[in-house]
């Protein structure tokens, strides 16, 4: 069967993704560290004024974006994996082509935009 998919072009996007997101990661870890550090040495944190954000509340954001971005890897892994297996490129619910748009604008995409809204509205 024929797709509309280039797995060449996606493998590239996808890898580029994917270090962004490793990049992120890395980024989130150094903030974490800051904010770990930031409570034990109970500092004061003078860049911020006492009505900003909290440590508790930039510790949550931190590891809220690192698991958003956790998540973001698989689906680029699982991706990159299908892409392997020949598959990439076909909803992995109803088995057909997922749209070319669709795949560039989100590459790691495994499903089609129809399963994807049909699942949206469900969940
Ligand atoms: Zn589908």
């Amino acid at each position: 069967m024929t797709s509309h998919a280039e797995p060449h072009a996606a493998r590239a996007a996808l890898e580029r993704r994917r270090a962004d997101a490793v990049r992120g990661l890395a980024r989130i870890a150094d903030g974490l560290t800051v904010v770990r550090e930031g409570r034990n040495d109970g500092a004061a944190d003078d860049e911020h004024d006492p009505e900003g954000p909290t440590m508790a509340a930039e510790w949550s954001r931190l590891t809220g974006g690192e698991s958003d971005l956790r998540v973001e890897v698989a689906a680029i892994d699982a991706a990159i994996a299908r892409i392997d297996a020949g598959e990439y490129g076909s909803c992995i619910r109803c088995g057909r082509a997922i749209g070319a748009e669709r795949l560039r604008a989100r590459p790691e995409a495994e499903l089609c935009i129809d399963c994807a809204r049909l699942l949206e509205r469900s969940s």
